[in-house]
């Protein structure tokens, strides 16, 4: 069974303008111990997702329609209290961007650790909860005692790091971390997505991981979906799409990821630039820039249909389907 069903998920903005799609009709579903890579560019909602999800949206967003079902409940009929006590941090965790601002500088880290797991758990015993901060530390490979630090003696790396122990603090079935490489160097950026690999296996952790990185996708994920204006237009094994994307938007990224192996090639990119999702182009939202548009998809939007015998769906008028 899913542990997350993502069933039509629509979320607007309004503004004073009109309302701005930012999640337009995204379905998709993440399997128990599964990685799902959410990818895009800036701007394609990609963390509007991620919050409508635990319904945790600025002022002026509202989801319109859809479902979210997470182990079995459907997230819409609980209230915002039963939200916060019974899902948020102890069922879906997630790891905001910006590990680098993320804690408050005036606090030791593994104070605000102790603070997290003692406002959802009141019963823990502060000694406890300094005990489980301290385990979580070496979870994630930092000595339990730097729990006693302020931020600033952290590097970027142990920042990113301690940000995902708190997150773990509730012990989640899944965890939601959005763009988790950001501001971290390669290297350190590796170790972190290692990290993640080492706590999916070694905990069962279920996973939804946001980049606009597709090679922080493809080292950590199962799954991938890539979303283009509000909508989630390829969607399948992250071997599949990459070893044969589909959709023309897909091709682009793939193709501006420089391969090891092989011969060398041409980096391309996607021409243009993403549209005003206050007024998306009419039909298939990406034939502006797409080198292949038709007719048809100036006027009728494409659905994600299944191609093939494989697990990979894709939105694009160019694929009769099965
Ligand atoms: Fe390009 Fe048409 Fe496919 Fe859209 S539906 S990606 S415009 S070929």
């Amino acid at each position: 069974m899913a542990v997350l069903d993502v069933e039509g998920l629509r979320t607007y903005y309004k503004t004073l303008r009109g309302d701005v799609k930012a999640v337009d009709g995204v379905s998709f579903r993440v399997e128990k111990g599964e990685a799902t890579g959410i990818a895009g560019e800036s701007g394609c909602g990609k963390t509007t997702l991620a919050l409508s999800i635990l319904r945790l949206l600025p002022s002026g967003g509202k989801i319109v329609e859809g479902k979210v079902v997470f182990d079995g409940t459907s997230l819409g009929d609980l209230t915002n209290e039963q939200l916060r006590k019974k899902v948020r941090w102890k069922g879906i965790s997630l790891v905001f961007q910006g590990a680098m601002n993320a804690f408050n500088p005036v606090y030791k880290v593994g104070e605000q650790i102790v603070e997290a797991i003692r406002i959802h758990e009141p019963d823990v015993s502060k000694k406890d909860a300094w005990q489980r901060a301290g385990d979580l530390f070496e979870l994630v490979g930092i000595e339990r005692g730097r729990a006693d630090n302020y931020p600033h003696e952290f590097s970027g790396g142990m920042k990113q790091r301690a940000l995902i122990a708190m997150a773990l603090a509730l012990n989640p079935k899944m965890l939601i971390a959005d763009e988790p490489g950001t501001a971290l160097d390669v290297i350190v950026q590796a170790q972190v997505l290692k990290l993640m690999r080492e706590l999916k296996e070694k905990l069962g952790l279920s996973m939804i991981l946001i980049s606009h990185d597709l090679s922080i996708l493809a080292e950590t994920c199962d799954k991938m979906a890539i979303m283009y204006a509000g909508k989630v237009v390829e969607y399948g094994s992250v071997y599949e799409v990459f070893k044969e994307p589909l959709h023309p938007y897909t091709q682009g990224l793939v193709g501006a990821f420089p391969r090891l192996k092989g011969p060398r090639t041409k980096l391309s990119s996607v021409p243009g630039s993403p549209p005003d999702l206050l007024n998306p182009p009419a039909g298939c939202h990406f034939h502006p820039r797409c080198p292949f548009a038709m007719d048809v998809c100036k006027k009728e939007e494409p659905p994600l249909i299944q191609v093939g015998s494989k697990d990979h769906y894709v939105a694009c008028w160019l694929y009769p389907g099965k």
